[in-house]
């Protein structure tokens, strides 16, 4: 009877679990209501959505939580979510991975702001089951400074600094805005944790028609990508090593240091790129915010005060970490720009 009661209770729970279908709960669920690996292969629906999430996450990088009208469509949502990680596993790419599990935290992130206008009981489930130890009180959260540390590892702007936080009783202070962002940061290590997972390769055979369709898109996204580092005018061929390191870690959507960014940002500006144009770069950041790039980039460009900034010099490039790669033309020349500049006369 406690039973019956248990899964009914999972069962009115269900169709808010299917917009967060990596907690404990929602994995639990489908473990009580026996479903399995045959279940969920031969289930079309969860198929299709399957295949839908991944191709969103290529295409848009953010994975829309949809409206749900019953409980078999709330199933079905929450089924397509361990459907599309196997999915992403027999694929293989690293990039894929990241960028899947980036749109899953993205979508659920901006679910999870819907939400927190009618209920706030979510935030504190979720954290809890995330193993963020967070203490609540109205419009402010602190967290133990660990757990800022390590979920903010990957934040760049200078308002995560520790430095540029207060702290109360050795935790730090945030609004709750703040601390939705750094959640979508837990959300994503569990989703990235454990992929790709070890698939049977008769699994991923009888999935192969679904497999090259997500293939295609990836090859479609990485070529508009090639696209994207092809700009007008420049000639990337003759960009110095370091940017080129710099260019492909942001394609490759890992994380590059605020000194890194502010290097490429500022070389490609003077090379001649629009703000658009580098705004595009960013894009498959995993912490990308359009306004904000928007505002970094407009201010390194000196859309407000006149004044661009110029690409540090190979001195600085080297104090950062960032010269990487240096070939025979970095012997004759003390900046990436002259790089630039001399590879093009030389016409190599
Ligand atoms: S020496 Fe200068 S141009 Fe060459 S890779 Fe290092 S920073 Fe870039």
């Amino acid at each position: 009877m406690r039973e019956l009661e248990h899964l009914h209770l999972q069962l009115r729970l269900h169709r808010h679990l299917c917009f967060y279908p990596f907690l404990s709960r929602a994995l639990e669920y489908v473990k009580e209501a026996g479903f399995t690996l045959d279940d969920l292969i031969s289930s079309v629906s969860a198929r299709i959505r399957a295949k839908e999430r991944v191709i969103e996450a290529i295409r848009t990088g953010v994975i829309q939580r949809p409206v749900i009208g019953d409980d078999t469509q709330a199933q079905t949502e929450l089924l397509s979510y361990p459907f599309a990680r196997i999915l992403v596993s027999c694929i293989r790419d690293s990039y894929l991975i990241r960028r899947y599990a980036l749109a899953e935290a993205k979508g659920a992130y901006k679910r999870l702001i819907e939400d927190l206008r009618s209920d706030d009981s979510i935030i504190h489930e979720l954290s809890e089951d995330l193993g963020i130890h967070a203490e609540f009180s109205p419009n402010l959260v602190l967290l133990p400074f660990t757990d800022y540390l390590r979920l903010t590892a990957n934040l760049r702007d200078k308002r995560w600094k520790l430095v540029n936080r207060s702290m109360v009783r050795g935790k730090v202070r945030l609004g709750m805005t703040e601390f939705v962002r750094i959640v979508q940061e837990a959300m994503y290590e569990r989703i990235v944790k454990d992929l790709p997972l070890d698939v049977p390769d008769d699994i991923c055979n009888s999935l192969s028609e679904h497999i090259e369709h997500i293939r295609k898109e990836l090859g479609v996204k990485r070529k508009n990508l090639e696209g994207l580092h092809t700009p007008p005018g420049g000639d990337p061929g003759s960009y110095p090593p370091c940017i080129t390191n710099i260019l492909n870690n942001l394609k490759a959507g890992i994380n590059v240091p605020h000194s890194a960014r502010f290097a490429v940002t500022a070389f490609l500006l003077n090379i001649g790129l629009s703000v658009d144009e580098v705004i595009e770069l960013y894009r498959n950041s995993p912490d990308f915010d359009e306004a904000r790039t928007r505002y970094q980039v407009e201010h390194i460009a000196g859309v407000k005060s006149g004044t661009r900034y110029t690409a540090p010099s190979c001195a600085t490039m080297r104090t950062y970490g960032n010269c990487v790669g240096s070939d025979e033309f970095c012997e004759k020349v003390t900046h990436p720009l002259s790089y630039y500049r001399l590879k093009l006369k030389l016409g190599k």
